[in-house]
């Protein structure tokens, strides 16, 4: 591990075991964000991954690491804890879990389950029971080579076609974690693309064994479990201030109308997919009966201030299996 590392991880433990931070957090609120768990923990932390995939071996580490610190509670229950704060209170943490992953079912939930935390997961509702994939999943391991060659050079070629062509960093033989790196990298400037761009992209990558979104018959089975809870991420995770009047109303009525039929209590919050807000989307989110939102702005909760653009603190592979690393980010306010 680097030394900046290490010195973040020193100085999350002490934040924990001082009592700065005993009073800092009490009647504090933390919701922690996740998007996937991945059976093996190696591929987790190669860096095109981190950031959105925790090993099952470090989630399960997370899991117990947590209720040493916190009283782990469903969102409904930090957000009500909210409302009225009292300083006295342990703090509380929550998890939450975005896009709706066939591994939250698969990988996460026994693991929830054998622990007894609950969480609550933000479906892109167009995406379950369906073989729609998510852009950034499909392209980015598509180029990795996780689904063969042929497929490689292929997208690679469609690539520089449109324009946008895989840096040569990433082509050149070198070290498994660079490629990673500079592969990162070149996701996140595609984010840019227009929609069709990128459904586009994602067709031209090959089709997978197995849906990557959750059934609405695995929703029932998390729900009926009393431990986990759902609510929207948008319909088609399209970004909400991009859309005009219309579309933006049609998204979140569709979210809102899936979440109702496929769901016994979805949850009054809705989590504005890649975070994305603005004054219109408050208004329109609120106009649909959702008196609260997550987004994804680093910070913790004490009180809630803005309860429609709700912090979270964003959970990687490298600081769920570094717990100290995530106490740290927490003693920052939710900063790296
Ligand atoms: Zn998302």
């Amino acid at each position: 591990m680097p030394i900046k590392m290490r010195i973040k991880q020193a100085g999350g433990w002490l934040y924990l075991h001082s009592p700065r931070a005993r009073d800092d957090l009490r009647g504090a609120g933390v919701i922690l964000m996740l998007h996937r768990v991945l059976a093996d923990d190696a591929s987790a932390a190669l860096p095109h991954r981190n950031e959105l995939c925790v090993g099952a071996t470090a989630f399960d580490g997370l899991l117990r690491w947590l209720p040493r610190h916190f009283e782990c509670v469903g969102l409904m229950e930090l957000l009500e804890s909210q409302a009225t704060p009292r300083g006295s209170q342990r703090p509380k943490v929550a998890l939450t879990f975005d896009d709706g992953w066939r591994d939250n079912a698969s990988q996460a939930f026994a693991l929830l389950h054998k622990h007894q935390v609950p969480a609550s997961i933000f479906l892109s509702t167009d995406y379950i029971g369906s073989r729609q994939r998510f852009w950034w999943e499909s392209v980015g391991e598509t180029l990795w080579g996780s689904h063969g060659e042929p497929a490689r050079l292929s997208l690679l070629e469609h690539l520089r076609k449109l324009g946008r062509p895989v840096p040569a960093a990433y082509l050149l033989p070198g070290s498994e974690y660079r490629r990673s790196q500079v592969l990162a990298h070149y996701l996140q400037s595609l984010k840019g693309l227009d929609a069709q761009a990128l459904h586009q992209l994602t067709d031209a990558c090959p089709a997978e064994s197995l849906p990557q979104a959750m059934d609405w018959r695995q929703v029932r089975q998390l729900e009926d479990s009393g431990l986990v809870r759902f609510g929207p991420h948008g319909a088609s995770h399209a970004l909400l201030p991009g859309l005009d009047d219309q579309r933006l109303d049609e998204e979140v009525q569709r979210s809102h109308a899936a979440l109702q039929q496929g769901c016994r209590r979805p949850l009054p919050v809705y989590c504005y997919p890649n975070g994305d807000h603005d004054p219109r989307v408050r208004a329109r989110v609120a106009a649909h009966h959702y008196p609260y939102a997550l987004s994804t702005r680093p910070g913790i909760c004490r009180g809630l201030q803005d309860p429609l653009a709700l912090p979270r603190v964003g959970v990687s592979q490298r600081s769920a299996s570094h717990p100290s690393l995530l106490a740290w980010r927490i003693a920052r306010g939710g900063r790296a």
